[in-house]
């Protein structure tokens, strides 16, 4: 049996920081499902698809030719790490990911990644949906306005111009987005673990997380 540790939450809840971390101590894999629903963003637009065709995007999302390597992201032969990162590509990834169809395409892909000697898993249903008879289910929060700080900083370092106010609202219009969907609401598994880690070091984060994880 292959264990899986999931790491659900909000956007910018530095989920992907902690997931990132905590692998790394316990040599395991990690699965972005945020990059997928991004990447199918990408996709559609540049193959000229309506964002909400659903029948579309959908196909798109069940063939995408997305690979990892050395810590990148590749769909087809181009390396799209750093497009992915982009607000617009977040606003895009959170409408196609309210499609059923979309996440439907998108499951198996996900259970693939779980692989020997084990995965940890970074996104918003993981807990939920994906891999509902995880070892570890932690839901991860923070405040608003760290999380649009947090969403800044990683903007501004990898060379996107942004400001705080707007991203306060994107996130909030995507936090309401995600939590309201019919497919696949926003919410903590019922047996996940609550960290709200505003006021915590990443650190100390992945320090909690691990400890929850010897228990
Ligand atoms: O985590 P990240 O910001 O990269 O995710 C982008 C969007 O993809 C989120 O706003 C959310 O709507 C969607 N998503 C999702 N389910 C996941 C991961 C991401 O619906 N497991």
């Amino acid at each position: 049996h292959i264990p899986v540790l999931c790491i659900d939450g909000p956007t910018a809840s530095g989920k992907g920081t902690l997931a990132d971390r905590v692998a790394d101590q316990l040599g395991y894999w990690v699965l972005d499902s945020g990059a997928l629903y991004r990447a199918t963003a990408l996709a559609a637009r540049c193959a000229g698809v309506a964002l909400d065709d659903e029948p579309r995007v959908a196909a798109l999302a069940a063939r995408l030719p997305l690979h990892f390597e050395a810590g990148r992201c590749f769909l087809d032969e181009e390396d799209v790490t750093d497009a992915l990162r982009a607000e617009e590509v977040g606003l895009g990834a959170s409408a196609v990911a309210a499609l059923p169809a979309v996440r439907q395409a998108l499951h198996q892909l996900q259970l693939s990644f779980r692989r020997v000697p084990g995965l940890v898993a970074d996104g918003r249903d993981m807990g939920v949906a994906i891999f509902p008879q995880a070892q570890l289910k932690v839901f991860l929060t923070a405040s608003a306005a760290q999380r649009a700080e947090r969403r800044y900083k990683q903007l501004i370092s990898k060379g996107f111009s942004a400001n705080i106010a707007g991203l306060l609202q994107d996130l909030e219009a995507r936090d309401a987005r995600d939590k309201s969907r019919s497919a696949s609401p926003l919410a903590p598994a019922q047996d996940a673990r609550l960290l709200d880690n505003s006021d915590l070091s990443i650190d100390a984060s992945v320090e909690q997380v691990l400890a929850w994880w010897d228990e």
